[in-house]
């Protein structure tokens, strides 16, 4: 491939791009993981990991993708053939479903139409009829990446509490963490599952399990089997800043560093920042004529934004002269939306001008594709992003 001068715009829903900071701070020897040095490291990332998640429980860090955190939710907590409540909100929701199936769980799906999150009140009258209390645990993905959707996890915690059932929450925030407003301790969720490429601005490499005392609990009798992903060792190893396998030093340190940006910028900030951006995203969507696949407004995602092409065809050829011409990567629609929809990532280390580069970016490739829509989606962008500035202002959000 020849080189392409000036910077890659990576615009799909995560991996997203990684901070130069990030990037330097992993640009480092890697140490001996049992030495003092990367005890300091561990001590310091566990000590400050839980603000991201909302909780001061234990978060457990794997060198895994996010599907790993996924398997180590469901068998930290679960026995074979136990009942879990799930949402089909989309492609990652069945990707989780399929996965309980295999370890041998009896996932219900209660059936979505990739358009909206969940339907807190449909789990909750659900549970309500479970009078034997066959289901253990109700699984939610809290930004279905697939859609563009976010399901509403407080009010999913407050059906299963309405109901009294002692199901566990198990909730998916690969997607979200890092990016929209979440509150593992507040929301009362037993498993928070994360991963590091998105909100998080690391390299794809770790995800994450934060553990409520219940679902601790709930892994002491717990009976599907499991040794990698057990949290028992790990939490004993990580009480002394260590794990009991050799970890993913160099993306620690990135880790240390994404942290400290986040905190730095302060969380209400982020999440501002991303909600701001995804509005213009939407504004720049209404203004091409183009429809934005979430279908329900109070589930739009801050993270991303799923577009549907005109007759719900072409967009792979879209996508694919999008990259060719102005050498930037959109999301794919993934499964029964192939081809469907682009998805536009604004997620992650992002500002108003790189979002500007990205709706420009697709901008241009409407016209150079020849896909039907009005010019004008990246002006009444710019109005949105403009709106809310004044002169002199140097507001970072
Ligand atoms: N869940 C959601 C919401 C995701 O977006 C993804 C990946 O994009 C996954 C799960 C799977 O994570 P991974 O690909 O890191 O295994």
């Amino acid at each position: 491939m020849s080189h392409a001068s000036g910077r890659h715009f990576l615009q799909i829903p995560g991996p997203t791009n990684v901070p130069d900071q990030v990037l330097r701070a992993m640009d480092m020897p890697t140490i001996d993981h049992r030495g003092p040095d990367f005890q300091a490291l561990g001590q310091r990332l566990f000590g400050k990991i839980g603000k991201v998640f909302g909780t001061t429980n234990p978060v457990v860090i794997y060198p895994a993708s996010g599907t790993g955190a996924w398997e180590a939710a469901l068998t930290n907590t679960l026995s074979p053939g136990d009942t879990v409540l799930m949402y089909e909100t989309g492609h990652f929701a069945t990707l989780w479903k399929k996965l309980a199936e295999k370890l041998g769980l009896k996932p219900e799906f209660i059936a979505g139409d990739w358009r909206h999150g969940a339907d807190a009140a449909a789990i909750g009258e659900r549970l309500a009829s479970d009078s034997g209390h066959e289901i253990k645990a109700v699984c939610v993905v809290h930004n279905e990446t697939s859609t563009g959707c976010v399901s509403p996890i407080k009010a999913v915690r407050d059906a299963i509490n309405a109901a009294n059932h002692p199901a566990l929450l198990l909730v998916d925030t690969i997607s979200s963490l890092g990016s929209i407003d979440y509150r593992h301790d507040e929301w009362g969720v037993d498993v928070t599952v994360a991963g590091s490429q998105k909100g998080l601005m690391l390299p794809p490499g770790l995800s994450f399990n934060a553990v409520s005392n219940k679902a601790l609990e709930a892994s002491k009798s717990a009976r599907l089997p499991n040794a990698y992903w057990g949290w028992g060792e790990m939490l004993e190893a990580n009480s002394k800043g260590f794990f009991p396998y050799t970890p993913a030093t160099n993306i620690l340190y990135g880790l240390d560093t994404a942290l400290d940006l986040l905190y730095e910028e302060g969380m209400e900030n982020v999440f501002a920042r991303h909600d701001r951006h995804a509005a213009a995203t939407r504004a720049a969507v209404e203004a091409w004529g183009l429809e934005v696949l979430c279908a329900e407004p109070a589930h739009y995602s801050s993270s991303l934004t799923a577009v549907l092409m005109p007759e719900r065809k072409g967009a792979d050829e879209f996508r694919k002269s999008v990259l060719a011409n102005f050498d930037m990567s959109l999301g794919a629609g993934l499964s029964k939306l192939s081809d469907q929809i682009f998805r536009i990532g604004h997620l992650g280390d992002f500002n108003d001008l790189m979002l500007m580069g990205t709706l420009s970016g697709v901008e241009m490739g409407l016209k150079t594709a020849g896909v039907k829509h009005r010019a004008g989606g990246a002006r009444a962008a710019m109005e949105v992003l403009t709106a809310d500035r004044t002169a002199g202002s140097i507001s970072k959000a």
